[in-house]
């Protein structure tokens, strides 16, 4: 019987196209299109804008788009098993859809960027969703060309970028997402919603970006936050010894005995922008 969407289920997608998971490429795939549906929405609305999906899979997640209403969707998969699936799905939404076979390590997002409001939703693959993230929140022009990411981590990920100060989570991400973003958890995913399910929980994530964030080089940023949580447990006059330890903390005004997860965005920029 086919689904709502008018297409075959998403299991006989996988089994007509033999896509038989593989971890090496991350490979956890939604089937649920309620799940998929509830994901798309959160980026809701999707009229006018063109979506950037990274690892489409068989597409469940590329067909709640379309079925919410985007208008162009872009979708990145680096798995050449994937493309004739998600060609079906092209075919069954004219000129909506667009496949790129690519690794989406490799796409600069201005690239894709149509007349609307471009938006990025995906179920991530686990082993480059960090890296995809530190790529679109260190882009060099800022505001950057993206106006939300809608993203599905591990938990103990998502935990990291939307991470405050004090938190056991907060670290070098959670002060570059905070710097750049704002961003926070939508809800939780088990993962028995997942075939095959992955070890640990997952959750969706929605960064925003800050249009104006405090001025300070990058490099200088991910200095010193590499040095502090480098020795998370150390005083800070002792983790930013190489970068001028006391004084350098003295001149700024932040107490040389504090460590680095009581401080704040703002007062790791201070410390960039003084080295
Ligand atoms: N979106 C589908 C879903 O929700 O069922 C699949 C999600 S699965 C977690 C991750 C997908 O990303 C896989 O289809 C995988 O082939 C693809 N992928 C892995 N590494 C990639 C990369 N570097 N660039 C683009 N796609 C990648």
């Amino acid at each position: 019987m086919a689904a709502p969407d008018g297409l075959p289920p998403l299991r006989e997608v996988i089994a007509a196209h033999g896509l038989n998971p593989k971890k090496s490429l991350g490979q956890n795939f939604l089937l649920d299109l309620n799940l998929t549906g509830r994901i798309a929405r959160q980026a809701l609305p999707l009229d006018a804008a063109t979506v950037v999906e990274v690892g489409p899979g068989p597409g469940g997640l590329t067909r709640a788009l379309l079925a919410e209403g985007a208008r162009r969707v872009v979708a990145i998969e680096k798995d050449p098993r994937c493309i004739a699936a998600l060609e079906e799905i092209a075919g069954h939404y004219p000129d909506r859809l667009e496949i790129v076979s690519a690794d989406a390590l490799g796409i600069d997002l201005a690239g894709l960027a149509g007349d609307g409001p471009l938006k990025v939703v995906a179920n991530l693959p686990y082993n480059v969703g960090t890296q995809l993230l530190l790529n679109w929140l260190t882009a060099e022009s800022w505001p950057p060309v993206w106006e939300s990411l809608t993203l599905m981590f591990q938990k103990e990920v998502a935990e990291r970028i939307v991470a405050a100060p004090g938190s056991r989570h907060y670290g070098r991400l959670g002060v570059l997402a905070g710097w750049r973003s704002r961003s926070r958890i939508l809800f939780d995913v088990s993962p028995a919603a997942f075939t095959p399910p992955p070890k640990v929980t997952s959750a969706v994530v929605r960064v925003v970006p800050n249009d104006s964030p405090e001025p300070v080089p990058l490099a200088a940023l991910e200095k010193v936050t590499a040095a502090a949580f480098g020795q998370r447990r150390k005083m800070l006059r002792q983790s930013l010894k190489t970068l001028g330890g006391e004084a350098l903390l003295t001149r700024v005004g932040i107490d040389p005995q504090r460590r680095a997860e009581t401080l704040s965005v703002s007062e790791f920029v201070r410390l960039a922008n003084a080295l």
